[in-house]
């Protein structure tokens, strides 16, 4: 029994794959996405362990509501900061997100989270993925989501360890994870995202500098062969700290005109 259910599963995977790759792409619209993405945050918090660290909270509130505002973005913002090892954070379409306390060492410095959450952010308001997450909708995946082909959906079909993870929480959750946040974006995009994080944190009051030194703290919190989740989608190298470095006079430009200066901010320990 257990094992037809399993064969049929894979069908309609593979079937789903094939039809994926041939359709065309359609116009979902905004709200829909946003709806589906609150929709899926809100399983993630119903289904993880949230952080009872009421430093690690504070700093991920404020640094969050920053970030937030100077992206002038008129989203339902949302911030948690899950209790789990991975070193991760990502930000949902219309505003939904979520820091893992694994990352908070790594960091070292709120004006680091600042860096990280300016980058996920920007993927935000710059509507990255979005085709993507349309054409899934359009091969009514979220039918076979429904279905119960989720959890193991998404060991098949997930090609990051974030998906994998939050596809083992089924429903909803599983499905945004798989459709949406199993994505490492064009050079292009996370080119982008570097350099309008990186005016958002400065905007926010924080230290451009710090968005540099991410990338050496990150590289540094490898052990071994395996490096830290946000690492996985966001590969380090010199082109991407080069850049940031050639922006940095524009975005000390806009740091020094800032209302407020919290500098690196506090250290996370
Ligand atoms: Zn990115």
């Amino acid at each position: 029994m257990k094992k037809i259910g399993l064969k049929f599963i894979f069908i309609a995977l593979a079937l789903f794959i094939t039809s994926c790759s041939t359709a065309p792409t359609s116009d979902v619209s905004e709200s829909e996405i946003n709806a589906e993405a609150a929709k899926a945050y809100a399983e993630i918090k119903a289904k993880s362990k949230i952080s009872q660290n009421a430093q690690w909270n504070a700093m991920v509130q404020r640094v969050a509501q920053r970030i937030a505002k100077a992206s002038g973005e008129n989203f339902k913002w949302e911030y948690v900061l899950i209790e789990s090892p991975e070193v991760n954070a990502w930000c949902m379409p219309g505003g939904k997100i979520a820091v893992y306390t694994g990352i908070m060492p790594v960091l070292k410095t709120e004006g680091a989270l600042a860096a990280v959450l300016g980058h996920e952010v920007a993927h935000a308001t710059l509507r990255h993925g979005m085709k993507g997450y349309a054409r899934a909708k359009q091969n009514n995946y979220w039918g076979l989501i429904a279905a119960g082909a989720s959890v193991i959906g998404g060991q098949l079909l997930c090609k990051t360890d974030q998906c994998r993870k939050l596809s083992q929480l089924g429903g909803v959750a599983a499905g945004f994870a798989i459709t949406f946040l199993d994505r490492k974006f064009s050079r292009a995009d996370e080119s982008l995202a570097d350099h309008m994080g990186q005016i958002y944190m400065a905007r926010a009051g924080y230290d451009p500098h710090e968005a540099i030194q991410l990338w050496d703290r990150m590289s540094a919190s490898k052990s071994g062969a395996s490096a830290p989740e946000w690492m996985s989608t966001h590969p380090s190298d010199q082109n991407r700290k080069s850049q940031l470095t050639s922006w940095l006079p524009k975005a000390e430009q806009i740091y020094e005109s800032a209302p407020q200066h919290y500098g690196v901010g506090s250290s996370i320990r």
